[in-house]
């Protein structure tokens, strides 16, 4: 079965939803608009509408039938601190804000679906439709988490999805197992002793200290992580000094770390620390580090990706599927949920000509075309998954 009929009758509706919210961005837990555009059309399609879940998260709740089987579909709503340059009617309103992420889409699609499943109401059982804030690094699911949306929304799977540029359209990419990399942010303080630039024999140089660790956290990866792991670490920023004179008394570097299981992760944190604090106490300086976790690893369950791809293969057909898609080393928020429920997180092609430019730049949107099928895909899913 290709694309739903009903979905495909709502494509140019989808379309106008999805544009109104590109048109008009709002940044993590900043997502008043979007959330009250949310909330309307779930209230309108008749679906129950709680509001305030992770701040400006929502949940809309449909049942039909009277199983207690329950399924959780989610989409992110979230925009980006980004000058769109894109010159379309839909571009962005809002100086410096942009929807490059796609996020605009997956809320668009999860609300069509949630449209056609009020219409249809064609399973027996819960769908709890999860509409999340500030999934761009700043903590929106674990704040839905916090608020208890598992406990006050039971949900047996749970099912989301992005929009990925450079895959055809109509293509989907299922994964078992790990998918995308877990990242933690990490700053070491350097504290050292300030002088005057001609007499560093009076100081100790946290510039150079700065530096010898920038070198010496490179042996981590290549080192300490086994070499069948994957990991990266990044020194992203260096701070330090401001005048051409003067050593300065503390530095400070900043970056990331991205790797597929907590216990790389943490194997990496470990090392980063005594790696900083060896190396600065061999100049008599000091170094603190603060690693923190700022994704979890990615976990598809292999026995609800096998679902999720059963689905995409009775939308796109067979050869659409790719069930063997490359490790993405860029991390993804979905990963907590995962963490408290198990399920899938799938992409969607957003298309190799028109739908190719890459995700947070500032020329990206999403492709209108790949609505029906993410729309689909989630009504289908709940058919199957709560059949009657
Ligand atoms: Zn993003
Ligand atoms: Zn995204």
């Amino acid at each position: 079965m290709p694309i739903l009929k009903r979905i495909a009758e709502m494509h140019a509706d989808i379309s106008a939803w999805r544009r109104d919210i590109h048109a008009h961005p709002e940044l993590g837990f900043e997502e008043h608009r979007t959330a009250d555009v949310v909330a309307a059309k779930l209230a309108e399609f008749g679906i129950e509408v709680h509001r305030g879940i992770g701040r400006t998260g929502v949940v809309g709740v449909l049942r039909a039938g009277s199983s207690e089987r329950s399924v959780g579909l989610r989409a992110d709503m979230d925009a980006l601190p980004i000058r769109e340059t894109n010159t379309f009617a839909h571009r962005s309103t809002l100086q410096g804000k942009m929807h490059a992420c796609g996020h605009d889409g997956h809320t668009a699609m999860l609300l069509g679906a949630a449209r056609y499943l009020a219409e249809a109401k064609a399973f027996d059982g819960i769908v709890n439709f999860i509409f999340q804030p500030a999934e761009e690094g700043i903590g929106g699911a674990q704040a839905m988490i916090a608020d208890g949306l598992f406990r006050r929304f039971p949900c047996d799977a749970i099912f989301g999805m992005h929009n990925r540029p450079g895959m055809p359209l109509g293509k989907f990419a299922v994964r078992s197992g790990p998918m995308m990399a877990g990242g933690a942010f990490f700053d070491i303080d350097i504290e050292g002793r300030g002088s005057h630039g001609a007499r560093p024999e009076a100081g100790i140089d946290p510039v150079l200290v700065a530096s010898h660790i920038t070198v010496a956290l490179q042996s981590i990866v290549s080192r300490n992580v086994r070499p069948v792991d994957t990991a990266v670490l990044s020194v992203t920023q260096i701070h330090s000094g401001d005048a051409y004179n003067v050593i300065p008394q503390t530095a400070r570097l900043s970056g990331t770390v991205r790797a597929f299981s907590t216990e790389v992760m943490e194997l990496v944190g470990r090392n980063m620390a005594r790696v900083a604090e060896g190396v600065a106490a061999g100049f008599g300086a000091r170094a603190k580090t603060d690693y923190r976790s700022i994704f979890a690893p990615l976990v598809n369950d292999p026995q609800e990706a096998d679902f999720a791809a059963s689905i995409c293969t009775e939308i796109a057909g067979a050869e659409s599927v790719r069930r063997d898609p490359a490790l993405i080393m860029a991390s993804e928020d979905f990963s907590f949920m995962l963490n408290e429920v198990r399920g899938c997180y799938i992409n969607l092609g957003n298309g190799d000509g028109e739908g190719a430019c890459e995700v947070h730049n500032p020329s990206y949107d999403f492709n209108d075309a790949a609505l029906p099928y993410g729309a689909s895909f989630f009504a289908r899913l709940v058919e199957k998954r709560l059949g009657r």
